[in-house]
C-alpha cells in the first residue's frame, strides 16, 4: 500500500494528480490569471482547489528549441513563486506530503518534448536541478531523439535515435520520469526495451476503443503494466471517440458521455489492471467533450465511476496512487 495524501479540506473526493495539463501556455494565450477563476480554459487555482485537484504536471509547450526550454523554465520559476498562485513546486517525493498538509496545489514541471535539449544533456541537467521531474521525448514532431505519431500524413519508419536512447538513460539517472505519450509505435518499443525504471504515458488512451495511433494498443498497455508504469487518460474528444479512425480525425464528436471515458478505463483494466490507469486529462491543451470540460465535471465523473462498478479504493488508485507510485520509483 502506497502512502497517500489526504486532503486537508472536507472534499468528498480523493486528492487528484492530473498527469498532463497545458495551463501554462493557455494562461498566456487566454490572457487570464491562475489565481483568479476564469470563464475561459479549465484550470486555475479556484476551480482546481474546490475539486481537490491537489497536483498537476504543468507542461512547458512547445519545447522544440533551446529558447523554448530556457524561456519556459524562466516563466515557470516566476509562476510557482508568486504567492497569489498558491502553488508548491514539487521537486521530490517529500514535497507530496507538504502539499497534503496545506491549501496549495502541488505543481510538477514537465517538458512536452525534448527537442530543445542539447545532445550533451547540459540543459537537461540544469532543468533537473531547477526541479524538472518529468519529460516527454517528442510531441507529434520528430526530433533528434525520437519520432512522434504524426497527426497527418504517412508515419515515419523511425524510432528512437542513438541520442534518444542516451537521453532516456540520462533522464532516468537524473530522477526524471520519462513520458511515452506522443511517441510512434517504433519509439515506444525502443523506450520499453531500454528503460530501467517505470515509465508513464501521461495522456494516452486505448487504441482498441478509439482507433487512432496516438492511443495505445492492447499490447502496449500490457507492456506498461509489466513495467509497473502508469497511463493517464486523455480527455480530448479525438482520443476518446469510439467512431474515430485515421481518416476522420478532424470529425471527432464532442457530444460524448461518461460511459465512453469509462470504456477506455475498462479496457486498460482488462488488458492490465486498476494499478495502471489514471487521469492525464490534457486540460487546457485539447478539445474536450462537454461531459468533462471542467474540473467540476471531472469530480462528477468520479461519482459516475463509483455508481458503475468502481470502488472508492479503485478511484483512489486512479486519482492519486498510481502516478505517485511511478514518481516514487523514478525520482531521486
Ligand atoms: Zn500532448
Amino acid at each position: 500500500m502506497e502512502k497517500t495524501t489526504e486532503s486537508k479540506n472536507d472534499s468528498p473526493y480523493p486528492a487528484t494528480i492530473l498527469g498532463h495539463i497545458d495551463t501554462l501556455p493557455a494562461l498566456r494565450h487566454q490572457r487570464r490569471k491562475f489565481s483568479t477563476e476564469s470563464d475561459k480554459g479549465v484550470c486555475d487555482y479556484p476551480r482546481m482547489s474546490r475539486n481537490n485537484i491537489k497536483f498537476a504536471l504543468f507542461a512547458i509547450f512547445p519545447a522544440m528549441s533551446q529558447y523554448h526550454i530556457i524561456s519556459g523554465l524562466d516563466k515557470w520559476l516566476e509562476f510557482v513563486s508568486q504567492p497569489q498562485n498558491h502553488l508548491t513546486h514539487v521537486k521530490n517525493i517529500e514535497d507530496f506530503e507538504k502539499v497534503g498538509k496545506n491549501d496549495n496545489i502541488g505543481a510538477i514541471l514537465h517538458t512536452e518534448g525534448a527537442g530543445g535539449f542539447d545532445s550533451e544533456f547540459m540543459l537537461l541537467r540544469l532543468a533537473a536541478k531547477l526541479g524538472m521531474r518529468t519529460m516527454g521525448i517528442t510531441w507529434a514532431n520528430p526530433n533528434q531523439f525520437g519520432t512522434g505519431f504524426l497527426f497527418k500524413g504517412d508515419q515515419m519508419d523511425r524510432g528512437l535515435t542513438s541520442e534518444g536512447r542516451a537521453l532516456v538513460h540520462e533522464a532516468q539517472r537524473l530522477g526524471i520520469t520519462v513520458d511515452v505519450s506522443h511517441l510512434n509505435d517504433l519509439s515506444f518499443s525502443d523506450v520499453m526495451e531500454i528503460t530501467e525504471k517505470p515509465i508513464m504515458a501521461s495522456h494516452s488512451n486505448s487504441r482498441s476503443i478509439s482507433n487512432m495511433g496516438r492511443n495505445l494498443t492492447d499490447e502496449q498497455i500490457q507492456t506498461i503494466q509489466a513495467n509497473h508504469g502508469v497511463i493517464g487518460l486523455n480527455f480530448g474528444h479525438m482520443f476518446l471517440d469510439p467512431a474515430i479512425n485515421a481518416a476522420n480525425l478532424d470529425k471527432a464528436n464532442k457530444d460524448l458521455s461518461f460511459e465512453v471515458i469509462k470504456l477506455h478505463i475498462d479496457q486498460i483494466v482488462i488488458e492490465a489492471d486498476i494499478n495502471t490507469v489514471s487521469f492525464g486529462t490534457d486540460f487546457d491543451g485539447t478539445t474536450l467533450p462537454t461531459c468533462v470540460d471542467s474540473c467540476d465535471k471531472l469530480t462528477q465523473f468520479y461519482d459516475f465511476l463509483m455508481e458503475h462498478g468502481y470502488s472508492r479504493q479503485d478511484l483512489q488508485k486512479m486519482t492519486y496512487d498510481n502516478f505517485y507510485r511511478v514518481f516514487k520509483a523514478t525520482w531521486i
